[in-house]
């Protein structure tokens, strides 16, 4: 077994180490302050191919694969959380739905810019009565002559309010004739078709420059080859791409962890108390070998499913594994971050109190931690 990465993955790794450092780091304060939405360091990310890393040239991207994508994802993460997330949705979620469902015309007209990064993609699953329980989608779509009508609300839905946004993937049932019996399809829905507004933008606790709005479909006409995939696997499609998405979350999480635990470091060598450094207690230095031990931990299982996806092997339950460690990881290891920066670590211009506040939602995007363990539960049974 070899654990190194490749040339390739390590020259995507420490660009985009640097790009974090030189870039988002000086500006992350800033976006979570004012909650903007930073356009010009998205751009940037496109022009270094990072929206395209696992797809082939052909469709817009660079032809690497999941690997390097989750190393990126990581260490835009360590800078700010919001772009990794954007990262998870629009390539891991997003375009890897249309890469692999899509037809060849799809391909070219809605994978290529979301692949180059000239245009973002958004994912619309939940609605008001149907998280968790994404089957219990109320979201509608008729068929009328050559046209779906689609009626109902998506909500929490990440990317949908960037200005670049160009879609947002939707499942919604319909109903079939020959049985009667509704089934759900997945439907690309364009932003700006007519009956298709975005809702308010959310007042959230963290993630402030993340775009998280509501869809809300009235009436809303699609021509009828905007079906994505085939009839009746829209659920079954949808769910199949969240296992890339959950190692996304995991690889944000470890992102997130890593800059808590550098900010915790250096904190505790240049705090001093009782006469000395607060490293040369173990109450604090014990915290931070932990922490260091558990994000490496979470580091190897988001690339142990990334390595299986790359090399086609089942990786469902480790997705899952990857998700709920990493990201009840790294809400300890923010609050441990915190605790150590003191009554300093409370106040805002310290950045621990904003990875505090931004861990909290790993544990809830793309299946809560509940939602985790009951995939693994099930998975153990089913694999005896
Ligand atoms: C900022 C933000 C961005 C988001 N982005 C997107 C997006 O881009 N696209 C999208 O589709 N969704 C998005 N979501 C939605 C997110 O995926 C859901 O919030 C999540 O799946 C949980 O659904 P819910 O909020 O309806 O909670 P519920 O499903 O109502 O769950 C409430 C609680 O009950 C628990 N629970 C539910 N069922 C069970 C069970 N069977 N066993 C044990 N416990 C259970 C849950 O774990 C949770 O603790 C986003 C959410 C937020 C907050």
């Amino acid at each position: 077994m070899d654990f190194r990465l490749t040339e390739e993955q390590e020259m995507i790794r420490k660009m985009c180490h640097e790009f974090t450092d030189d870039v988002i780091m000086p500006r992350a304060e800033q976006m979570d302050k004012t909650g903007e939405y930073p356009y010009d360091i998205i751009e940037q990310m496109a022009e270094l191919g990072l929206m395209g890393i696992p797809f082939p040239e052909e469709y817009g991207g660079s032809g690497g694969d999941w690997v390097s994508m989750h190393l990126a994802i990581e260490e835009i993460s360590r800078g700010d959380c919001t772009l990794g997330a954007l990262l998870d949705v629009t390539t891991s979620v997003v375009a890897q739905e249309l890469y692999v469902f899509s037809t060849e015309e799809q391909k070219k007209k809605w994978l290529i810019p979301i692949a180059k990064g000239e245009a973002i993609g958004a994912f619309g699953l939940t609605e008001p009565d149907a998280g968790s329980d994404a089957g219990a989608t109320k979201t509608t779509a008729a068929l009328d002559g050559d046209e779906w009508v689609i009626n109902g609300t998506k909500q929490f839905i990440t990317n949908i309010g960037l200005d670049n946004a160009s879609l947002v993937i939707i499942t919604a049932r319909c109903r079939r004739s020959e049985d009667g019996k509704d089934i759900i399809n997945t439907f690309i829905v364009p932003k700006g078709t007519s009956g298709f507004t975005l809702g308010k933008r959310y007042d959230k606790m963290g993630w402030m420059s993340s775009a998280t709005n509501e869809c809300i479909f009235e009436n809303c006409r699609i021509p009828r080859d905007y079906l994505l995939g085939e009839e009746g696997r829209g659920l079954a499609q949808h769910l199949a791409v969240l296992d890339t998405g959950r190692i996304s979350v995991g690889a944000v999480s470890v992102g997130l962890a890593q800059a808590c635990l550098e900010a915790a470091l250096s904190y505790a060598q240049q705090r001093y108390q009782f006469g000395k450094p607060i490293y040369s207690y173990q109450g604090v230095s014990f915290k931070i070998a932990d922490m260091a031990m558990n994000i490496e931990l979470a580091r190897n299982i988001y690339l142990k499913a990334a390595w299986l996806k790359d090399n086609n092997l089942p990786h469902t339950l480790e997705s899952s594994y990857a998700k709920l460690f990493a990201s009840e990881m790294a809400e300890r290891v923010a609050s441990d971050a915190l605790q150590i920066h003191g009554g300093y670590g409370y106040m805002n211009e310290y950045p621990v109190s904003r990875y505090y506040k931004g861990a909290k939602l790993l544990q809830i995007v793309e299946g809560t931690s509940e939602i985790q363990r009951l995939v693994i539960s099930r998975n153990l049974l089913n694999n005896g």
